[in-house]
């Protein structure tokens, strides 16, 4: 049967399956699937992301979400590519195909054991991969485990997908991911991470930077054309505060390995394509985030700040405060001294 079918049978609630029941299962939801397999809920409860991420996400407890895991799109209608495949593992699973928890991280790209790229639409109608509303084989009655690895809307049969080679930095980068995930520590370039949370927070705010944010714009194009990078960018396609897992496949592997170029030789590679792509300090800077010790140093004391000139009109209103509170005229040169004064002896 379909899995949306068979969640409705389990909970007896239509609903239980709108949500990405591999990221947070509510407590009663455990308790029922423990009931009805007769597998420990302790084991259950830590298949979920929200209780397995502790190595790449720092959980508040305040939200049921679990960053660089990406949605699946149950929820909402619009389009979202959550799910990413190696062909070359599904035609090794032979008759009973499934999908690795890792392909649903953002910060995989590949898979390490075939050595070739992920993909997370299908390469014939560019649908996402999901389980929505999976197709049956016409003359079947019943759903088969193979229905899962055929596209839902055109039904192409995914282990069929051409596979591409991937390059060795896109390699290290996702070994580098995999790694800190796994390990809960790591090397990442020239930087040792004795918590690969902090590693995560940093490569995080990175991504937000160059690939999510308008302001990193120039540093992007500066990166892409240095490191030979063929990523074609639309800033309209790609929205305002989109988060680095909403990014699609092809535009995460440009962000990745723009980010292992600069792990080679933190923070000096990105300091210089700031320097060149006249990226100020400011751009990065937000007062609603949390930076890593690790990159807060170079966000914020190697890249230049912005100079800040004040206008005609703003002189103007100053030197008449001044002349106000002192009760005589004065000049601009006399104001110099006394807003320096009033801002930075006191
Ligand atoms: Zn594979
Ligand atoms: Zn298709």
């Amino acid at each position: 049967m379909k899995p949306s079918q068979l969640s409705t049978l389990i909970f007896e609630d239509q609903y239980a399956w709108k949500g990405d029941l591999d990221v947070f299962l509510p407590p009663s939801r455990v308790t029922i699937l423990s009931q009805k397999t007769g597998i420990d809920e302790e084991r259950i409860k830590n298949l979920t992301f929200y209780t397995s991420c502790n190595y790449f996400y720092h959980q508040t407890n305040r939200t049921t979400q679990v960053k660089w895991v990406m949605p699946l799109g149950v929820r909402t209608r619009k389009k979202s590519f959550g799910l990413q495949y190696c062909p070359c593992c599904l035609i090794e699973d032979g008759n009973q195909p499934y999908f690795r928890k890792n392909w649903r991280l953002g910060f995989i790209t590949c898979c390490l054991f075939h050595s070739v790229q992920l993909h997370d639409k299908c390469p014939k109608c560019y649908h996402p991969i999901g389980f929505k509303k999976p197709k049956k084989s016409d003359n079947k009655i019943l759903y088969h485990p193979v229905n899962m690895v055929h596209c839902s809307k055109c039904d192409f049969d995914l282990r069929h997908t051409k596979y591409k080679q991937v390059s060795k930095e896109e390699y290290e980068i996702n070994r580098i991911n995999f790694l800190q995930a796994t390990l809960g520590y790591g090397q990442a370039g020239n930087l040792e991470f004795n918590y690969s949370n902090l590693y995560f927070e940093g490569i995080r705010r990175l991504l937000s930077f160059l690939v999510c944010s308008p302001k990193g714009e120039s540093t992007f194009m500066f990166l892409r054309a240095e490191l030979g990078l063929y990523q074609p960018y639309h800033r309209e396609i790609l929205g305002h505060n989109i988060e680095p897992e909403r990014l699609d496949v092809r535009m995460r592997r440009t962000g990745l390995l723009m980010i292992y170029h600069l792990l080679q030789d933190w923070p000096e590679n990105f300091v210089e394509a700031c320097h060149k792509s006249n990226a100020t300090s400011h751009l990065i800077k937000s007062p609603y985030l949390e930076f890593p010790f690790w990159t807060s140093n170079a966000f914020f004391f190697r890249i230049r700040e912005k100079k800040y000139y004040s206008c005609e009109g703003e002189k103007k209103n100053i030197v008449e405060y001044f002349e106000k509170r002192l009760k005589k005229t004065i000049s601009l040169k006399q104001v110099t001294r006394l807003v320096h004064y009033y801002f930075f002896k006191r």
